[in-house]
């Protein structure tokens, strides 16, 4: 039998920790400041690692019935000749699944469905973690609770805050992770890897002859992932300094991308607007000292 935990961000990382503390006994909360789940993000590739691990934590059926098979694809040179071919089948046969594409709403939606009814509360923003105690660790939260219920860790509610005592905070926070300065003040941090993505879901179906398929051109990088509704995601990868926004985003994709092979300037075509994500990528270039 575990301890208690709380798990700090409900994301991928965090819903996946906490399932997996459930799994051997824990009492796990997972704090996560949204206040709402909305469906947020593009696609997720998952491989057979991913898949195996979702296997571990029951939730790898859930997510295949939400997915598709990847069988065909590759990569590919920006007027379309094929530079390496992926083939599906083989991944099958020796590693147990092919790549399999996925919305990431419908990959969160399948972890939060694997968790209880209020292991995960909304709208609970992690302000502080105290160790200095020793043994059991103390978190302070804040927020308006969101779709919060009954927490697992022992819990003192004043107005709005909120404090759990628990044995373990696992720090899912992204990759701008606040505790994860707190726990190593030194460590300098997320760095701008160089490039911005730009992503989005289509608005409809869209004739791509290949499962998946990325393309490489000079400074950018086009990839795109079928669903399973025929739908796909895209993202593109371009070269630029970071906190660039043009004022229409996709109007410049378009341009940006007008010569290169079918489906990309398809996938552009049957995407609105306001699908558009953008964000910097950043990425931790230096090793994070060890725990212990
Ligand atoms: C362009 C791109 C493509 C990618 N494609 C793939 C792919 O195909 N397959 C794949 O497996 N991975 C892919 N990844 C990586 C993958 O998306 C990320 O590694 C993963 O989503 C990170 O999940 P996470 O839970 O660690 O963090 P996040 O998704 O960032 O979640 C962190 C959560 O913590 C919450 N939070 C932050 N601070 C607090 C706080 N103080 N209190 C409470 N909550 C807090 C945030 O609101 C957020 O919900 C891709 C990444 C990029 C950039």
């Amino acid at each position: 039998m575990g301890g208690s935990a709380v798990v700090v961000g409900g994301g991928i990382g965090g819903l996946a920790a906490a399932i997996g503390l459930r799994a051997v006994g824990w009492e796990v909360v997972v704090a996560e400041r949204a206040p709402v789940l909305a469906d947020v993000g593009a696609g997720i590739s998952l491989h057979a690692n991913g898949m195996r691990a979702l296997d571990a934590l029951g939730a790898g059926e859930a997510v295949r019935a939400a997915a598709r098979p990847q069988y065909t694809g590759g990569t590919r040179a920006p007027g379309g000749r094929w530079l390496a071919r992926m083939d599906g089948t083989v991944l099958e046969r020796e590693l147990g699944t092919p790549l399999v594409g996925i919305p990431r709403a419908d990959l969160h939606r399948a972890l939060r469905a694997a968790l209880p009814e209020g292991c995960l509360r909304t709208g609970a923003e992690v302000r502080s973690v105290d160790d200095s105690d020793g043994g059991r660790v103390r978190v302070l939260l804040t927020g308006d609770g969101g779709e919060s219920a009954t927490a697992t860790a022992s819990s003192t509610v004043t107005g709005t805050e909120d404090v759990l005592d628990a044995d373990l905070v696992v720090a899912a926070d992204g990759v701008g992770s606040r505790l994860r300065h707190r726990l190593f003040p030194d460590y300098p941090g997320p760095a701008y890897s160089g490039s911005t993505v730009l992503r989005a879901v289509t608005a409809h179906p869209v004739e791509l002859r290949t499962d998946f398929a990325l393309t490489w051109g000079r400074g950018a990088e086009f990839g795109h992932i079928a669903f399973r509704d025929g739908r796909a995601e895209w993202h593109a990868v371009l070269n630029a300094p970071p906190g660039v926004r043009p004022a229409d985003p996709l109007a410049a994709l378009r341009r940006r991308f007008a010569d290169w092979h079918e489906p990309v300037p398809a996938l552009l075509a049957a995407t609105r607007p306001e699908a558009v994500l953008h964000h910097d990528i950043h990425e931790l270039t230096v090793p994070l000292p060890a725990f212990t």
